[in-house]
């Protein structure tokens, strides 16, 4: 009843069997066909074990290194081709993307992760930033155009908020009267999304997951990696900084190489809060992580000279995690130190609660449009097993991204915006639940608290200034 997308010849390895790769796994197996002998998992943490033991996958116990990542991958894959979906936190997507195209193996991630130390060694903010980690990847592009395909951050966010943001901009167009041929390359959805009036995107996303029992102290307590959360609220607060922007953040940076789409601010981003809007709360504070999207984004729909553009969109994340990550921020923050217990909220102790991630393209002749995922918890146990709504927004577009993988393997290294949405959201919509367009008149200037004066644009509704609270 599972639609089989193609084979995959060769090795499938699995880097990282934590809540993305577990709940990747039965995607995989259900959609691809390929041999389940060659099917391996480097996972370095021995909770996994008995897991892949009883399951018989192939378990490899190696953390990788920059010392040893060539060889343990090299004897993997030593038959030049197979796929390598990397979904673990402290191993270099770069290094390991570049290896694999040395040796013709399709790769995927979610996120362009550094090796380990990386996040909190770096002394230097701005080398910590994730444009400077994302500039990494594309000069690698840049120095060796196509090839093996390559797929850069292909999760829910960084990934299928892409794919979410042409859909809203298709959407905008229709509802707004314009007849609209779908762009087929990068300058015509740019153009698209200049003429329609958009003046930038917010990755809008409230998660309401709950379980029973109240967090306990001293718990971080999350819906996906606890680490990789920590990890990236830590990081400077950062976003793509767009055309229509009449004022600059007194402690805000930009940059002087690479494509200048963003600017990081002097402040870790979880603890930088922005006014949002989602479906279910309607307005809301979320955290200024700083998250690749912010800046692919806004480099994808950019119109003219990357230095002085005719147009470019400001996009950022605005997460307001579960109620318990909002908590255990709190905590980690206020002590000035990381809870020693980490957890990940799983499938079955979760027992209400959606994860709502979609888009919001604001400024426009409609004010404000939220295009997203309203996928509950309940309805993912329906779907596959193994996973939270979360997860499933993100493994579907694991699922979706080596899809697009096998059927394109030698595109060489791409990011979400590059790659053909309509086929990867047919591929992923059927694991996300209701995927939904909202219009809402609500903008950044309403519903404030009035009673003390606020530093405020008032000419200007959706000016990062409004956007940002102080
Ligand atoms: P997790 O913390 O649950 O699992 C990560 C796994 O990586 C762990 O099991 C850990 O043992 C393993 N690992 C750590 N160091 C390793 C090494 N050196 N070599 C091999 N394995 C190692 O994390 P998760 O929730 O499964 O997330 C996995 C990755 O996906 C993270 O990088 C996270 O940031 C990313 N992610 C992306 C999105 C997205 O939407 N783009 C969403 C969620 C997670």
């Amino acid at each position: 009843e599972y639609p089989v997308y193609g084979r995959i010849d060769g090795p499938i390895v699995m880097i990282g069997f934590g809540s993305i790769g577990k709940g990747t796994w039965p995607l995989i197996e259900r959609h691809f066909d390929y041999d389940a002998d060659k099917f391996t998992v480097i996972e370095p943490d021995p909770r996994q074990t008995n897991f892949l033991r009883q399951h018989k996958i192939n378990h490899v116990t190696t953390r990788l290194t920059p010392e040893n990542y060539r060889e343990v991958l090299g004897g993997l894959f030593s038959e030049g081709k197979g796929f390598c979906v990397n979904l673990s936190v402290d191993t270099s997507s770069l290094d390991i993307m570049k290896f694999c195209r040395e040796i013709g193996v399709l790769y995927i991630d979610t996120v362009v992760e550094p090796w380990a130390g990386f996040y909190f060694d770096t002394e230097n903010n701005a080398e910590r930033t994730n444009y400077a980690l994302r500039q990494k990847v594309r000069d690698e592009k840049a120095a060796n155009p196509g090839g093996t395909t390559a797929v850069s951050c292909c999760g829910a966010n960084p990934g299928m908020v892409s794919w979410f943001v042409k859909e809203a901009l298709l959407t905008l167009a229709r509802d707004t009267g314009r007849s609209v041929d779908t762009p087929s390359d990068r300058a015509g959805w740019g153009k698209l999304m200049q003429s329609l009036g958009v003046q930038g995107v917010h990755i809008a996303e409230r998660d309401t997951q709950a379980r029973r029992q109240p967090r306990p102290r001293g718990v971080f307590v999350n819906t996906w990696s606890v680490e990789g959360f920590i990890a990236e609220g830590f990081q400077p607060a950062e976003l793509g900084w767009g055309t229509h922007e009449p004022w600059f953040p007194e402690n805000g940076h930009s940059h002087d190489t690479g494509c200048k789409a963003g600017i990081w601010i002097e402040r870790p981003g979880a603890i930088t809060r922005v006014h949002t809007w989602c479906p279910t709360p309607g307005p809301q504070f979320g955290f200024l992580v700083t998250h690749n999207e912010a800046i692919s984004i806004s480099d994808y729909y950019t119109v003219g000279d990357k230095d002085a553009p005719d147009f470019r969109p400001t996009c950022h994340y605005a997460y307001h995690p579960s109620d318990d990550a909002v908590l255990s921020l709190h905590e980690m923050f206020g002590s000035g130190r990381q809870q020693e217990k980490h957890h990940i909220l799983d499938v079955d102790e979760i027992v209400e609660g959606i994860d709502e991630l979609g888009v919001l393209l604001y400024g426009h002749e409609k004010n404000a449009l939220w295009y997203g995922s309203r996928l509950s918890n309940d309805e993912t146990r329906d779907l596959a097993p193994y996973q939270n709504a979360t997860g499933m927004q993100v493994t579907s577009a694991v699922l979706a991204g080596m899809v697009w993988a096998i059927e394109n393997p030698q595109a060489g290294i791409v990011e979400t915006d590059e790659m053909d949405h309509a086929r990867c959201l047919e591929v992923q919509t059927p694991y996300l639940g209701p995927v939904e367009a909202h219009y809402t008149d609500w903008t950044p200037l309403q519903d404030r608290w009035e009673h003390f004066p606020e530093d405020i644009d008032e000419t200007e509704p959706w000016a990062f200034r409004n956007v940002l609270a102080t």
